[in-house]
């Protein structure tokens, strides 16, 4: 039985790994949910789970809950509150496996905790990586702890990494759907609206990553976790536009056979993949092949999506370019569902934020989250 602690429970990986242990009572129960804002799915979720510990994001959130389990007659549950009450999830000694879903660096001090503590990590936060990937892959080499990758992607290399050894990779190939503008042409780009940035063709998803999807910064956020995580140079990394978003991504080994992965568009696969691993249990998410009548692949117009080529550039120096990257991205696209700055504002955003910022390398997570307020201070100059 692997107990588990998940850090954005009331999130949808939240919600999609708590239907994993719906799925598989005799494999997995909760230990600890980390569940943010959302009091009313809290005490659903600890009426339904009976987990030891719950932490809200403040501590009126959590005083809230704590009444609203007691008139419920709900005992054996403790609530705690803030980053503090995060890391006391994510370390808690009776939980075997950390879920790492919170968005934003906001989960990032929880999960380098869980792995000085030990404890794998089934990691869906890309922020956590891109800001840290260099301290947290440190720490988790150190200690021998896993980091399995849920982001669908990564996910899917990780799975054909199984196969080869790490020095017969050539390239990693990171699918991207392009987007809602993949065939937008360029000179429309200034007029793009947030509700036609908003429309997603294969995945729903919370508003920054539809709008990342959509300037492709989501996929270059995705190939510096894809560096970090499975540590090759950028140069190993490339992106193909996949709009059917069927192959999840690909590995190509140096005698020229390349794998790929295929699976229905569902979290609750890449879930599972990470909570079981190394075992594979069946399950009912199956994929419909007679279905299947297209794959198309083709390169990226680094013209169109800039944000990629920042991406890339951000994640050759590494540091404290990529927190930049991530942090001026965050206020560049809540500038943009403003309406404060165009489309295009968003990588001309992101470019002057890195242009000021200097290259270094932070060795601490205070130090990770001290550079990702300078970011986001210069950005939020920019964007007025
Ligand atoms: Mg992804």
């Amino acid at each position: 039985m692997k107990r588990l602690a998940i850090l954005g429970s009331t999130g949808s990986i939240g919600q999609s790994t708590l239907s994993i242990v719906e799925q598989f009572p005799d494999r997995y129960s909760v230990a600890a949910l980390a569940a943010g804002r959302n009091v009313d799915e809290a005490l659903a979720q600890a009426a339904r789970w009976h987990p030891q510990l719950v932490s809200m994001a403040t501590e009126e959130l959590a005083d809230q809950l704590a009444s609203r389990l007691r008139q419920a007659g709900i005992s054996g549950t403790e609530v705690v509150h803030g980053t503090a009450g995060t890391v006391a999830c994510s370390t808690l000694p009776q939980a075997d496996f950390v879920v790492s879903a919170i968005v934003g660096v906001a989960g990032l001090e929880a999960t380098h905790a869980a792995i000085l503590a030990g404890k794998p990590v089934g990691l869906a936060n890309k922020e956590c990586m891109v800001a840290a990937g260099e301290i947290l892959t440190a720490a988790a080499r150190e200690r021998n702890v896993p980091i399995l990758p849920i982001d669908s992607e990564h996910n899917a290399v990780h799975q054909c990494m199984r196969v080869g050894a790490h020095h017969e990779v050539k390239t990693i190939w990171l699918t991207a759907s392009g987007g809602p503008f993949r065939q937008t042409p360029l000179e429309q780009f200034a007029g793009i609206t947030p509700e036609q940035a908003l429309k997603h063709p294969t995945w729903v998803m919370g508003r920054r990553i539809t709008i990342d999807s959509a300037t492709l910064l989501n996929k270059g956020l995705e190939v510096i976790e894809a560096c970090r995580l499975f540590d090759v140079p950028p140069s190993q990394v490339r992106v193909t536009v996949h709009p059917q978003s069927t192959v999840h991504s690909l590995v190509e080994y140096v005698d020229g056979s390349i794998l790929a992965q295929i699976s229905v568009t569902d979290m609750r696969l890449p879930i599972l993949y990470a909570l079981a691993y190394p075992e594979r249990p069946a399950s009912s998410l199956t994929f419909d092949l007679a279905a299947l009548r297209h794959l198309d692949f083709e390169e990226p117009d680094f013209q169109r999506f800039p944000c990629l080529r920042l991406a890339f550039e951000a994640a050759e120096k590494g540091g404290a370019h990529c927190i930049a990257l991530n942090a001026a991205d965050e206020v560049a696209v809540e500038a943009f569902l403003g309406r404060r700055i165009p489309f295009s504002g968003i990588p001309d955003t992101i470019e002057r934020v890195l242009a000021a910022t200097p290259e270094a390398h932070p060795a601490t997570i205070s130090e990770v989250l001290e550079e990702d307020r300078r970011a986001r201070e210069r950005a939020a100059q920019l964007v007025l």
